[in-house]
């Protein structure tokens, strides 16, 4: 897919206007997960040594258009500050005198950070006036938030109506590994796809039927797809509203026999507690119980999948991650992947930070920085950040 590249611009004395997603877990004013940051420093790094002035907006959580103090980007610009081992001047505004005078100041290769997007009503309402207003501090916009580009908002959509609007490093790298995979994937393909959010994954779910070698599915999403096949699954998390689409990619599974994989057996407990233990079941789960994670047989089974294939694609844990006890079945899939010489993907956030704690991260081929944008891009490249870059004026 061809985008309008950083690459294209000479940006030496430029103020550019650099979207990043910098939507990180901060707690008690430390940043708790940097791994979004970190994949952000190359483009800092190279639009610094081309001498940029560089401008950096991000948003962070759901303010919604209110000024939020726990959500202020400021332990950000000290995180990225210390990580890019340079001064990263913060202004606690995303416009105003402070912010103006503050990039009249910038020299070239000096960065400054502005204040959450999202304190602002315009941003999620993807107002032209507060995009206008965002890219007169600016000559020329660069798009690097891979994980926003299926926002319309403002600083991702709207912003490219005012400025010469381009990619960054970071958004043409993982649009590149995501279209390698969903359209020319080395085969055998094998795709894991786990987490709660079935709504979110079951086109997927189904589009990976037709194209992969072998689908696993896991997590609280197995229980949609057993219930819709009849399959007693006690009190386990279930979608009823996603039962009929969870029908029908059974029904592509039966035109393709032995693609889809299920769970044949599971870890259940009566509680999601941290002092529950958790015992295997079989298939069936008894009445109240519930299925934790993915059983010792359905570990061996998605293991020897992983060990065939020349291409893994992971989103979304094999159960309730966050509790060691129930933690099992994702630590041996990423495993599995991890060890496998196999062209490698994993992308969802929360899966990651799991990952990171197995300590085999850096194994993968490669770890998509974007959750639902990297969901939405394997369904459908045409993101609204995507189509405002291809679409802007000349
Ligand atoms: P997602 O955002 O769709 O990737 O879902 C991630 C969430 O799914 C995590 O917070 C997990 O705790 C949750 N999850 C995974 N397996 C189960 C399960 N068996 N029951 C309930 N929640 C689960």
């Amino acid at each position: 897919m061809w985008l309008p590249s950083h690459n294209d611009i000479d940006v030496r004395g430029r103020r550019v206007l650099l979207r990043v997603d910098f939507n990180v877990p901060i707690q008690k004013g430390k940043v708790t997960n940097d791994f979004r940051l970190r994949m952000s420093i190359p483009t800092l790094t190279e639009l610094r040594h081309r001498g940029a002035r560089l401008i950096v907006i991000s948003h962070l959580g759901r303010p919604k258009g209110r000024r939020v103090p726990e959500l202020s980007l400021a332990p950000v610009a000290r995180a990225i500050s210390s990580l890019l081992e340079c001064d990263v001047r913060f202004v606690g505004d995303v416009l105003g005198g402070e912010v103006r005078a503050a990039v009249a100041a910038l020299e070239e290769g000096e960065v400054l950070m502005l204040e959450n997007l999202r304190f602002e009503e315009g941003e999620e309402k993807n107002s032209l006036k507060f995009a206008e207003e965002l890219a007169a501090l600016a000559d020329v916009y660069i798009n690097d938030a891979f994980g926003t580009l299926h926002r319309r908002h403002a600083s991702v959509v709207a912003v490219t109506r005012f400025l010469p609007s381009f990619a960054g490093p970071l958004v043409l790298k993982e649009t590149g590994v995501l279209l390698r995979v969903s359209t020319s994937a080395e085969r055998p393909f094998v795709v894991v796809l786990g987490g709660a959010k079935v709504e979110d994954k079951i086109g997927l779910v189904e589009k990976f039927i037709k194209r992969a070698d072998r689908v696993l599915v896991g997590g609280a999403m197995a229980y949609t797809f057993l219930k819709a096949e009849g399959i007693p699954i006690g009190n386990s998390r279930c979608d009823e509203g996603s039962i009929e689409k969870v029908r029908r990619a059974l029904r592509t599974a039966e035109e393709k026999p032995n693609t889809l994989l299920l769970p044949v057996d599971h870890m259940i407990a009566r509680r999601v507690s941290r002092d529950a233990r958790p015992t295997v079941s079989r298939e069936r789960i008894p009445d109240g119980h519930i299925g934790v994670d993915i059983g010792p047989k359905t570990v061996e089974l998605y293991r020897a999948a992983i060990r065939t294939a020349r291409t893994v694609l992971w989103n979304g844990p094999m159960g309730v991650f966050e509790m060691r006890q129930f933690a099992k079945g994702t630590e041996a899939v990423a495993k599995a992947i991890g060890r496998s010489r196999a062209y490698t993907v994993l992308c969802g956030g929360d899966t990651i930070s799991a990952v990171e704690s197995y300590g085999n991260i850096d194994r993968l081929s490669y770890v998509s920085t974007g959750g639902g944008a990297a969901l939405e891009f394997l369904q459908n490249p045409r993101l609204p950040g995507i189509v405002a870059l291809l679409e802007q004026e000349d």
